[in-house]
């Protein structure tokens, strides 16, 4: 039993009804059950009386666990990588060497440990995690995965193409396919063998389009048909950068001839989107990105049930632009959150909400927007598990649900200790407890996460 300020997005809401499903219990208990679950939740002074003699762990504030929809688990010493450009230039100058130190087998086990550790400072109790090309470094993501106690789903990153600086990273087009099926063997739902359940799921993962070709598409296709019933995702990049009209998106259109970005991974590849292939999208695909999207890319997104992926922090970083928000979100797209590691400079969720609020109230005219205190908590935690098909599993605290929570202790943070204790609050209680749920989560800082908790387990953290 745990007693703490809890806040959760109860229920299973739209986007645009997120505020009215925000649950803020100010002496809350949540207990769990033998399995891990969510058995009751509620004000303390109404506990069943079969909890009396639980043991009780106390917080200042309990929420569920954060999920991250895009971390590039190869770039993990990649933050804060000075590039000398844009997205482009990035990935020459920093991206596409650091992913080859993967190979070495030394190296990649203390960057699992590493990249572990960094998930769990960052109460980051679920994510998708962008793979390295090496199966040796995949292999200890998802040792270290199973060993901590967390939630990954991963894949190779995949290229078949690519400038000479990423010559380390690329293979061969039946070599790319044969490792992806292979690491779905050994690794998809390995430990419970079912997809709604497992901790450890794996995905096909082309870094974006203009690492691979239309052959490669197309036998993703044809393997994706093949796996797709077994839970398997995919994960990519969509419409990030476009700086000048000559960056990535130009790149990839030009390099198509398709009408758009999102047609070349919707099995239109082909010159004037002609088909080519099967598609990849659905419930279980999440592209990253996708600020520079077409009407007819996010209808399409909203139709087959791809989620995007949000990473503001890692767009300022880049130069890459502002996902326009209140369009995205009028399409009917799924939009979790993404650190973007290492493009994205933070590990911590909260922050990336935090640079939500900021470029989306900073859009022009009446693009701009303020996004609620519960949007916020709803994109850091029940939409990032939408975005992964998992929703009926985490996400929130509805009972029956995995308990996959954070325990957060303010005093362990000063800044965050001031704000929460001293902030001036509204007499009006409900507009108070916004106030205080948006301080929580703009303050927040990895020094006052002091539990994470997945299926009611402490995770783990490896020694380095
Ligand atoms: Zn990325």
């Amino acid at each position: 039993m745990y007693r703490a300020h809890i806040f959760h997005i109860a229920g299973s809401p739209a986007q645009e009804t997120v505020a009215a499903h925000l649950v803020s219990l100010p002496d809350g208990a949540l207990a769990v059950d033998a399995d891990g679950r969510v058995a009751w939740v509620g004000p303390f002074d109404a506990l069943p009386a079969d909890y009396a003699d639980a043991p009780v762990t106390r917080a200042d504030y309990l929420i569920p666990g954060f999920v991250d929809g895009h971390v590039h688990y190869p770039q993990s010493y990649a933050t804060a990588a000075h590039g000398g450009g844009q997205l482009l230039e990035w990935l020459d100058h920093c991206i596409f060497p650091t992913e080859g130190q993967f190979a070495d087998p030394d190296f990649a086990h203390q960057a699992a440990r590493y990249f572990i550790r960094r998930r769990i400072a960052a109460g980051t109790t679920s994510a998708m995690v962008f793979g390295s090309a090496f199966p040796v470094a995949q292999d200890a993501l998802y040792e270290g995965t199973l060993r901590s106690g967390l939630r990954t789903v991963s894949g190779r990153g995949v290229q078949t193409v690519g400038p000479s600086a990423a010559a380390a990273l690329i293979t061969g087009e039946r070599e790319a396919i044969d490792l992806v099926a292979d690491e779905i063997d050994r690794w998809h739902a390995v430990d419970t063998g079912d997809p709604r359940t497992a901790r450890v799921q794996v995905g096909i993962v082309p870094r974006f389009s203009l690492s691979v070709t239309r052959r490669t598409l197309a036998a993703m296709g044809e393997l994706y048909d093949g796996v797709r019933d077994r839970g398997v995702y995919f994960h990519s990049h969509l419409n990030e950068n476009n700086r000048k009209g000559d960056g990535e998106i130009a790149a990839v259109l030009g390099a198509y001839g398709t009408e758009s970005y999102l047609d070349t991974y919707d099995g239109r590849f082909e010159e004037g989107s002609r088909v080519g292939g099967s598609s990849l999208l659905g419930r279980r695909s999440t592209l990253a990105h996708a600020v520079h999207c077409q009407p007819s890319e996010l209808e399409r997104m909203a139709e087959t049930g791809t989620s995007i992926a949000h990473c503001p922090t890692s767009q300022l970083f880049l130069g890459s632009g502002t996902m326009p928000w209140r369009r995205t979100v009028a399409a009917g797209v799924n939009i979790g959150l993404g650190t973007d590691i290492g493009a994205g400079d933070e590990w911590l969720i909260s922050r990336v909400a935090g640079d939500a609020y900021k470029v989306h109230i900073s859009e022009d005219g009446d693009a701009g927007t303020a996004l609620h205190p519960a949007e916020l908590l709803f994109a850091a935690t029940l939409a990032g598990a939408r975005a992964l098909d998992m929703e009926h599993a985490y996400g929130n605290f509805d009972v029956g649900k995995d308990a996959d929570f954070l325990l957060i202790e303010k005093e362990r943070w000063e800044p965050l200790h001031g704000m929460l204790t001293m902030g001036i609050r509204s007499d009006d209680e409900e507009q108070a407890t916004e106030e205080e749920l948006f301080t929580l989560l703009m303050g927040l800082r990895q020094p006052a996460i002091a539990g994470v908790y997945v299926q009611g387990r402490q995770v783990v953290a490896p020694e380095l």
